[in-house]
């Protein structure tokens, strides 16, 4: 069972082949053997996802179907509110709260017909490539339990990995959907900003931040944003637009899209065994009538500093409100006010949260917000710019997620620059507000492992479907995405 993808087993559902109660005792039980080892779930909600399944197949037997995802288990990232369900965001300083509300994505979802199996976990508050920022430990790359599975969705991407569940939600603040879902094997996307809602998912970098489907295909990547994508008037950077039937476009021809090749993505630099997996590919779609134009993106190797200053800044704002006072973690016996909000935070936050503090709160201080924040501000228009212009020639933008295969747990621990580096090629999108989603394309051999490369494909404002339909098209004639772990 675990091997169909989302819309097969809706299929399967739908043709009485098992029930709900039963795919999701299938997945609770892979989820019991694997997750020791994985660490990919910070909690599971069995009791409840099987009242759920039982729920949905004795609707289903009087047909009634409350939606598109009716019956079918999927997991949420640690950073969704979810009302009765411990809320942790990867982070001491949220260990013991329980939301009182949903997030409207886990709304929407839930709306639609899924059933949660549980929460995954996360690099704390989102901030990592790695997933070794959690305080609920790292977890393991399925293709390699030695190796990272990337971040800070790392939970997600492992679980669908390991096939422990068949799709999960993720955020992308820099590139946290696409990363882990290239060093796992699987597909996902980040939507434009403001198509998805961000009430009720912890905020890092508001401006970045977007939530989005990480799944085994393109096609359940579409079947998940259909529900998750929409206007929130609890957001206010949702956007008011309809949005499109990102299923219904699947079957399109993309037989003359042009898509833009950017000189400086495959420069030296580029890891040679991603740069096969993505001739391969390239080789693919221009069977599909896919016409590929080299393009210029100039200012892409300033994206990284820009984000290093404009993500802390954003994220030293938003979580002054974990004081100690309201929420999360306090310190015990506080002297006095003060000494509750030093040791609150001190005690609440790990390494890395509290590095970029430090940096958000120097760059935005007064003698600096020159220098720095506004400096990084407008090098993020310069980059939306270099987009825009290619934009004018091409309908998509391809390159690779990420510089180089997963790497091994604590390999790059000690130098956060060199973390910060694995963000180069997804980052640009958000500091852009632009659509990417990662497919996978290839695999490589490294010390007796296996290990899945992934592409990455950048489109236009709100052009998912298009994007989801190219991505899906190019499944259709490979089958690296089937590819399980051993
Ligand atoms: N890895 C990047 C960071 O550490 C991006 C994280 C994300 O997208 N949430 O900030």
């Amino acid at each position: 069972m675990h091997t169909l993808s989302l819309a097969a087993m809706r299929t399967a559902l739908d043709g009485g082949e098992f029930s709900s109660v039963e795919l999701c005792q299938h997945f609770i039980d892979r989820i019991k053997q694997q997750n020791e080892q994985l660490n990919a779930f910070v909690c599971t909600t069995e009791e409840q996802a099987l009242r759920d399944a039982r729920e949905a197949d004795q609707k289903r037997a009087s047909g009634d179907i409350s939606g598109a995802l009716h019956g079918l288990p999927i997991a949420h990232k640690d950073i969704f509110c979810t009302d009765g369900v411990t809320t942790t965001c990867g982070s001491r300083m949220l260990q013991d709260f329980v939301p009182p509300y949903n997030a409207t994505v886990v709304e929407k979802l839930k709306a639609a017909g899924a059933i949660c199996l549980g929460k995954t976990n996360m690099d704390e508050f989102a901030m990592g490539s790695s997933n070794e920022n959690s305080y609920f430990g790292a977890v393991r790359n399925p293709w390699d339990n030695n190796r990272v599975p990337g971040g800070s969705s790392g939970g997600s991407a492992a679980a669908v990995a390991g096939r422990l569940v068949p799709a999960c939600t993720g955020t992308d603040t820099g590139g946290s959907i696409r990363q882990p879902a290239a060093f796992c094997g699987i597909t996902g996307l980040k939507p434009t900003y403001g198509r998805v809602s961000r009430y009720g998912m912890i905020a890092f970098a508001s401006s970045l931040d977007q939530g989005g489907p990480m799944a085994t295909t393109a096609e359940d990547c579409a079947l998940l944003l259909n529900e998750m994508a929409g206007f929130d008037e609890r957001d206010s950077t949702s956007i008011e637009r309809d949005k499109d039937d990102y299923v219904s476009s699947l079957g399109n021809s993309v037989k003359g899209i042009k898509v833009g090749l950017p000189r400086q993505y495959f420069d030296a630099g580029l890891d040679a065994s991603i740069e096969a997996g993505l001739q391969q590919a390239i080789k693919e779609l221009e069977k599909l009538g896919v016409e590929f134009i080299e393009i210029d993106l100039a200012n892409q190797h300033l994206s990284v500093p820009a984000y290093y200053i404009v993500a802390p800044a954003e994220c030293s704002s938003n979580l002054a409100r974990f004081d100690g006072v309201r929420y999360g973690h306090r310190c015990d016996n506080p002297q006095d006010l003060e000494d509750l909000y030093k040791r609150s935070r001190a005690e609440g936050f790990g390494r890395e949260v509290k590095r970029r503090i430090l940096v958000g709160t120097y760059a935005l201080s007064a003698g600096y917000y020159d220098a720095y924040y506004l400096k990084a501000q407008k090098i993020r228009s310069l980059i939306s710019q270099d987009f825009s212009q290619a934009f004018e020639q091409v309908d998509f933008i391809l390159g690779p997620t990420t510089p180089s295969p997963a790497f091994k747990i604590g390999e790059k621990t000690g130098d956060p620059v060199e973390m910060y580096l694995n963000d180069i090629f997804t980052i640009p999108a958000n500091l852009a507000g632009l659509p990417g989603i990662s497919v996978p394309c290839g695999e490589v051999q490294s010390d007796g492992a296996s290990l899945p490369v992934g592409m990455q494909l950048i489109g236009n404002y709100f052009d998912e479907a298009r994007l989801l339909n190219i991505a899906h098209q190019y499944q259709k004639v490979t089958d690296w995405h089937t590819r399980i772990p051993a």
